[in-house]
């Protein structure tokens, strides 16, 4: 259960829809992650694209974790939110050259670059800001993920990434760049992954390319693997927080490393996703020719995920659970988009009017996704923190 008695009712209070966010779960979450990267000198960097909001921003950066950033914004913002530059890395197959220079005037940690091309532009740029740009190679090598083909990244016919059959003339192109120092590798092959094997796969390709470079005498520092560690959807108060136990014993066991090399994750999803829920009015009940429907007051325009990947979300009711008749229910959103659907045939104690609803594990790609679309409200928020719920 998302609330306790009291908290319910100061709940009710609220606006709806709102994100609510269990900061003292988020707390948990990031120290048990932290531990257990600590204990084998792993460094971990957030995924800021899976949320960036700054109450949970500011707590993530003060638990001493890096940025991994996806735009320039994103830079921008881990340095206005006090994460240090030589934490900060920036991803992404599209970086525009505004975006690069904000990252070069920042002198953050690396770039993880995902093209010959792209290394060009950013040597050029570098050299006309008279600096030199530190830089990891993102190596699509071609593990599947076993995942949504739509997070599915490290695959041949992906965007993301260099091919590995590009690697060579991609190591030429970095000899003969003066304003590029490459200091690692880059990996990352998918999200949502919950099976523990792909990770062990990830290992193997990461010493193959590791040995490859290493034998053409470039020194690899660091050695990222990415994110993409899942979490669990089905039961989230069952397991709020992921094994980051056993998720860093695979990297400790299967990757090759010498005492110099560092390792660097990026995780989004299994940091945050779980102390976040969409909390919701049913607006009304409609019972069609086959169908029971709840309308919500959110829809896609505030949790996108049911309707661009079909993802599942687990659906609950806040409260009122002494009523024992359960229905199934399709439970929709206000948008005008047939595919504004949270979920079909899912089983609820029968509703009405003004029930409040909650879409569970929305911490993650939930707010971020958020659109102005229909002309929606913007995105409210309630927050827990030390079992106090107040209002963002
Ligand atoms: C999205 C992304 C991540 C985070 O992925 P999660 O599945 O949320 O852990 C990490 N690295 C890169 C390069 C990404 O694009």
């Amino acid at each position: 259960m998302l609330f306790n008695n009291n908290q319910q009712e100061s709940i009710k209070a609220l606006d709806t829809p709102f994100y609510y966010y269990d900061l003292d779960l988020l707390d948990q979450t990031l120290s048990q992650a932290k531990t257990a990267a600590d204990k084998r000198g792993f460094h971990v960097h957030y995924a800021l694209k899976a949320n960036f909001n700054d109450r949970l921003l500011g707590l993530i950066q003060s638990k001493g974790f890096g940025a991994d950033c996806v735009s320039g914004n994103e830079v921008q913002k881990s340095i206005d939110l006090g994460f240090s530059a030589d934490k900060i890395t920036f991803a992404g197959v599209g970086k525009s050259d505004k975006e690069i220079i904000t990252a070069l005037k920042h002198n953050i940690f690396a770039f993880n670059v995902e093209s010959i091309q792209e290394m060009e532009v950013i040597n050029e740029l570098a050299g006309q800001l008279g600096v030199t740009a530190n830089v990891s190679l993102r190596i699509n090598p071609n593990v599947d993920a076993h995942t949504h083909h739509y997070i599915t990244t490290g695959l041949d016919e992906n965007k993301f990434g260099v091919p590995t059959s590009e690697l060579e003339k991609a190591a030429s192109v970095i000899r003969q760049a003066p304003h590029v120092n490459l200091i690692g590798l880059h990996f990352h092959v998918g999200s949502q992954i919950t099976d523990m094997n792909v990770f062990k796969s990830l290992c193997v390709k990461v010493n193959e390319w590791k040995n490859w470079f290493e034998e053409r005498g470039t020194t690899i520092q660091v050695l990222n693997v990415g994110g993409g560690l899942g979490v669990d959807y089905q039961q989230p108060d069952e397991n709020p927080i992921p094994d980051f136990e056993a998720y860093f014993a695979i990297f400790d066991k299967f990757l090759e490393r010498q005492p110099h090399q560092e390792v660097h994750f990026e995780l989004g999803r299994a940091l945050v996703a779980q102390c976040g829920a969409l909390v919701s009015k049913v607006l009304y009940t409609k019972s069609g020719v086959k169908k029971n429907f709840l309308v919500l007051d959110a829809g896609m325009t505030e949790l996108m995920r049911p309707a661009l990947y079909q993802a599942y979300h687990k659906i609950e009711k806040v409260g009122g659970e002494s009523n024992n008749t359960t229905l199934n229910y399709d439970v929709v959103g206000p948008i005008c988009e047939s595919s504004d659907c949270f979920g079909k045939e899912v089983p609820l104690p029968e509703s009405q009017r003004g029930d409040l609803i909650a879409i569970r594990t929305a911490g993650a790609y939930g707010e971020v996704m958020a659109s102005r679309y229909n002309l929606r409200e913007e995105i409210r928020y309630a927050f827990k923190q030390n079992e106090e719920i107040t209002v963002g």
